[in-house]
């Protein structure tokens, strides 16, 4: 067993949640050390495409030494108030910590699972193109904003590759707004793809799934879904594993950990839950790490002020939706402006992490 001292913030985790904390740290002059068991930043928000292939394979991941002053290959088991464990053996202490260590596909008690292809992180999208690459039929668990999307990306470079999607709701995008769903249904059938809504997956098998006795062939793709798991780690988390922290990000009961991302349970002003998004995790993340600072300085905390502004999708082929506030852009005639705004959103947050760097190797460049 090793000691380590971390000086200035340490952070466990290289996400949208992570680097974004990091440039809140280092943009207040402290050093930001990475703990992430792979030391890449996953752009997972274009992991549809790369997997899909309308995007390249570097739009996967960048290495996370373009966004902290320090990283340290490794993965936390556990943690206590300032005191990081991980695999390895080590302990890194810390006068300020943020745990950002995001979610991970749901492992549901469906027979076959194991089967399945999973899409989170850079190696899972390089092993799904791969495969996806040399196959002729794709069937998708999970209607969500992940499954549609990758849908949507498979049908458009790949339009021989029979694509189903499955999903025990009686429709698409169940998270976002009718309107949406209807649309991304009206813009995966345009393009051949199946859609069995309502649909419960009794097995997967290694190339296809069984619905009612029924098989449907193709390569499983498993999109039903992300859960944090806070509690494994010995954090204060609610029935989803989602990590319990008070108005300013800290770790409910503790002084100089926070925590920011997918991970931590977030909540607007008036205690409605935020959903697991690239862009909360991105507004928490630049709060924890101004709030990791001022602990280290010994000054007040700023309260973090959160809220979702809306849904982005690119369904690939210059084709998408979105929902800004109420209002839902499903019009045929407005299809290629959230791709377009998809891209710049992924822009914004390259530029804003990596600096000139991140438009030099700009998405799809
Ligand atoms: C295919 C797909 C498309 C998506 N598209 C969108 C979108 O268009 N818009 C949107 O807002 N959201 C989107 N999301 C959701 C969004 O990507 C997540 O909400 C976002 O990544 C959360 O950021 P995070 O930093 O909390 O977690 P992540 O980005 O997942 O980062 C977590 C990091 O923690 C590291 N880590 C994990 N365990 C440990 C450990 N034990 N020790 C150390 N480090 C660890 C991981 O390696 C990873 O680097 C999408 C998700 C998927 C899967």
């Amino acid at each position: 067993m090793t000691s380590r001292a971390v000086d200035g913030v340490l952070i466990v985790g290289g996400g949208y949640a992570g680097v974004h904390t990091a440039r809140s740290v280092r943009r207040a002059g402290r050093s930001a050390s990475v703990v992430d068991p792979t030391g890449r930043h996953d752009f997972v928000t274009r992991l549809a495409a790369v997997a899909g292939g309308t995007a390249p394979t570097s739009d996967a991941a960048a290495p996370l030494s373009d966004f902290a002053d320090d990283v340290i290959i490794g993965s936390m088991t556990a943690v206590r108030d300032g005191e990081v464990d991980l695999s390895d053996g080590t302990t890194l202490t810390a006068d300020a910590v943020v745990i950002t260590a995001g979610a991970v596909p749901i492992t549901p008690p469906i027979d076959g699972i194991e089967h399945a292809y999973p899409l989170r992180t850079e190696a899972d999208a390089l092993e799904l193109r791969a495969e996806i690459e040399t196959c002729d039929a794709v069937v998708i668990v999970g209607g969500g904003a992940t499954g549609v999307q990758l849908a949507g990306a498979i049908a458009a470079a790949q339009p021989r590759t029979a694509v189903t999607i499955v999903d025990v709701s009686d429709r698409l995008l169940a998270g976002m707004g009718k309107a949406s769903g209807r649309d991304a249904a009206r813009i995966l059938c345009e393009r051949g793809v199946s859609i069995r809504l309502g649909s419960e997956v009794d097995e997967i098998l290694e190339h296809g799934v069984l619905i009612d006795g029924e098989a449907t062939d193709g390569l499983p793709v498993w999109a039903g879904g992300f859960a944090a798991r806070a509690d494994q780690f010995g954090l204060p988390a609610n029935d989803e594993g989602r990590l319990l922290v008070d108005r300013f990000l800290r770790v409910e009961g503790w002084t100089k950990t926070f925590a920011a991302g997918d991970i931590a349970l977030h909540l607007t002003e008036d205690g409605d839950e935020l959903p697991m998004s690239a862009q909360i995790a991105v507004q928490a993340g630049d709060a924890a790490g101004r709030n990791a600072v001022r602990t280290l300085r010994g000054d007040a905390l700023d309260r973090a002020d959160l809220g979702h502004r809306g849904w982005v999708l690119d369904l690939g082929g210059n084709r998408g939706l979105a929902e800004v506030g109420p209002v839902a852009l499903t019009a045929p005639f407005l299809d290629l402006l959230p791709p377009t705004l998809h891209w710049g959103i992924d822009m914004k947050h390259l530029i804003e992490t990596r600096g000139l760097a991140g438009f030099n190797d700009r998405p799809g460049a």
